[in-house]
Parts: C-alpha cells; sequence; structure tokens
C-alpha cells in the first residue's frame, strides 16, 4: 500500500534515503531534518496511511510499542532528560505530511523548546456538555 506521490512512502521503503535510527518489516524510523531537539525521530509504517484516523488497528499498537522501546533508548543514549510524542492529524492539527508518523522528541533541561497550548477554564457544566456530546 503505496501512494506513488507520497514522499514518506519514499523514505520509508528506502527510495530516498535517510537516516535511519531503526528498521523492520513495517516500519523505518528516521531523524528530522529539522529537529525540535537532538534526536527528534519521526516513526513511519511502510505502508501509507494519511494518519491515525487510517491506521490499522494493529499498526497503531506497534507504533506505541516501538515509541516505547525507542524512548527507552534515547534517554540511555542521548541522555535526554524527558521526551514528547507527537502525532498531528489534518493541517488544522499543524500535520504537513499526510502518511502517519509519530514524532519522537527527546528534552533536555533548558532546552528553550515549546510544545504548548493556550488553556481554557471550562466550568464543571461546560465539561459535562462537552462529555456527553462525544458519548452520546
Ligand atoms: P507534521 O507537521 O506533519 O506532524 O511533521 C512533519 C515533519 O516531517 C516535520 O517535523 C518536518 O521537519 C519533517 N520532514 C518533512 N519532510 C522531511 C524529509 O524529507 N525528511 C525528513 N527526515 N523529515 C522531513
Ligand atoms: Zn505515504
Amino acid at each position: 500500500m503505496r501512494d506513488e506521490q507520497c514522499i514518506f512512502c519514499k523514505i520509508a521503503n528506502g527510495e530516498i534515503p535517510s537516516k535511519t535510527i531503526y528498521e523492520d518489516e513495517d516500519f523505518r524510523v528516521i531523524l528530522d531534518l529539522e529537529p525540535a531537539a537532538k534526536g527528534h525521530s519521526l516513526i513511519l509504517p511502510k505502508n501509507h496511511y494519511r494518519n491515525l484516523l487510517e491506521l490499522p488497528d494493529e499498526t497503531a499498537a506497534n507504533a506505541i510499542v516501538l515509541a516505547k522501546k525507542l524512548a527507552i533508548q534515547m534517554k540511555d543514549k542521548l541522555k535526554c532528560d524527558g521526551l514528547n510524542v507527537v502525532q498531528n492529524n489534518e493541517e488544522v492539527a499543524g500535520q504537513t505530511v499526510f502518511h502517519f508518523h509519530m514524532h519522537l522528541i527527546p528534552r533536555y533541561k533548558d532546552d528553550n523548546q515549546k510544545i504548548d497550548w493556550e488553556k481554557s477554564k471550562p466550568s464543571q457544566e461546560e465539561l459535562e456538555a462537552i462529555k456527553n456530546e462525544i458519548i452520546g
């Protein structure tokens, strides 16, 4: 399952070279070209799925297990102090490449990076209404 127009399909399947830190039958993990921090990596399935909403359950499960394994490896090897796992879906949410990927962003004390959003303060009633909208 490949999309001929998709750059991450080409990278994941080795047609375009990348700095690969992990590869198996289903995934390639590469260094991001514009890293937020040292070691910023992208977990790419070799098959093409637009984003999380299209990802098969088994691939989703394997991706998070792989993220955990690499997080432990990064903490050990890069001596990072923490790590963000980021995954954007659709343009409004910051997705710029429409082939599912999971960002692994090692974090270092005083790295001055921000992975942030504006917080709001809904009332209990508003939260109740939202809860009902989602589950109703
Ligand atoms: P998104 O914004 O879609 O969640 O993340 C896309 C990421 O892919 C960005 O962090 C961007 O720097 C990275 N990226 C885009 N094109 C390439 C590429 O050709 N090679 C690599 N290694 N990273 C890329
Ligand atoms: Zn693709």
